[in-house]
């Protein structure tokens, strides 16, 4: 590992030259940590942070952030990230800020954001028997999904059981409060093994999930396409996209729906955050509700995705409820 004190004072002489000499050795340190090497980098993916675009300060930019965390700094800005993972996208050595900043996490701000959002969260649980187990999440509650996707199984014929296990784990773990969150994988887990797998509507759910070995599946793997038509505008959610890798699957389902499908500026791989995902709505809800604002105004027709924190930043409406109003 690359002394503290010499990167500090590398950075605190950046000037262009430096930078531009920096953009060319730092993908070259391939055996520095993934913190060293985004520290140092002169924000390369500066320009596609989401957070960085609605906060406008470096403090929070990801170079920066990785930086504070490396030098031991307990700035609140560790906890300014979506997780959107746009900078690992645009990074040439493929690098997340948010999973690196994870392990720094779990302090005093942690344990407030977490406060809020179990103060947020209302489940209903339920338990039913089948073969495959669907598992909402708690934002499929927040935002009025629960209803219609278990109306839209039942007449798909999906053979399905519910559990009365109600999170996943996922604020716990982007928040650093690991304790906690293997609490709540662990009991998942326990209730998934009964079953041949987990369908989930929320993508941050599936990738918590896969993760930790639990074989789960986005919903959109057992839906059947419904004829509607019409035109909308499809919005895809990061980890959907980026994470889980399904980006084809939900604009062929709407297609064989009928529906002229339009892409908005950022889409596939390259989608820009809805600002509800992760926490950082528990953390800075103001910037979250601007970055959903921005990304609003993006798109020319209605807007539908297949994701319940998505569906409620940007107002719109997910695949299961276009389905259904005519099911
Ligand atoms: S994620 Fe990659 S491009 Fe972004 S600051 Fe870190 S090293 Fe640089
Ligand atoms: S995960 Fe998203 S919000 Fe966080 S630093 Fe990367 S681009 Fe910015």
């Amino acid at each position: 590992m690359i002394n503290p004190k010499v990167i500090s004072r590398i950075l605190a002489n950046t000037d262009l030259k430096t930078k531009m000499r920096l953009a060319k050795v730092v993908p070259k340190l391939g055996k520095a940590d993934e913190v060293t090497r985004c520290m140092l980098c002169p924000n390369m993916c500066l320009h596609v942070c989401p957070v960085f675009d609605a906060e406008r300060r470096l403090t929070v930019s990801p170079s920066v952030k990785a930086r504070l965390a490396y030098l031991g700094e307990t700035d609140d800005a560790i906890y300014h990230c979506l997780p959107c993972d746009a900078c690992k996208n645009a990074c040439p050595m493929d690098i997340s800020v948010n999973d690196n900043l994870r392990a720094f996490r779990g302090g005093e701000l942690a344990l407030k954001a977490i406060e809020k959002f179990e103060k947020s969260i209302k489940v209903q649980t339920e338990e039913r028997e089948g073969r495959i187990l669907y598992f909402p999440g708690c934002r499929t509650f927040e935002s009025d999904l629960f209803d219609t996707t278990v109306e839209v199984l039942e007449k798909l014929g999906v053979d399905f059981a519910l559990t009365n296990v109600d999170c996943c784990g996922m604020p716990y773990y982007e928040l650093g409060l690991i304790d906690k969150f293997k609490e709540k994988i662990a009991k998942l887990r326990q209730a998934a093994s009964r079953y041949e797998g987990v369908i989930s509507n929320c993508p941050h759910c599936v990738h918590v999930m896969r993760e930790n070995g639990i074989k789960a599946a986005h919903i959109l793997a057992v839906l059947k396409p419904v004829k509607i038509g019409g035109d909308v505008s499809y919005h895809d959610p990061c980890i959907l996209a980026r994470k889980l890798d399904v980006v084809k699957e939900p604009r062929k389902l709407l297609a064989e729906m009928g529906f002229e499908v339009h892409e908005p500026v950022f889409s596939g791989k390259d989608t820009h955050c809805c600002g509800y995902g992760g926490v950082y709505r528990y953390v800075a809800p103001d910037m979250a509700e601007k970055v959903a604002e921005r990304r609003r105004k993006h798109f020319d027709y209605e807007i539908v995705t297949a994701c319940p924190s998505c569906k409620m930043a940007l107002k719109g409406k997910d695949i299961i409820e276009l389905m259904a109003d005519v099911l």
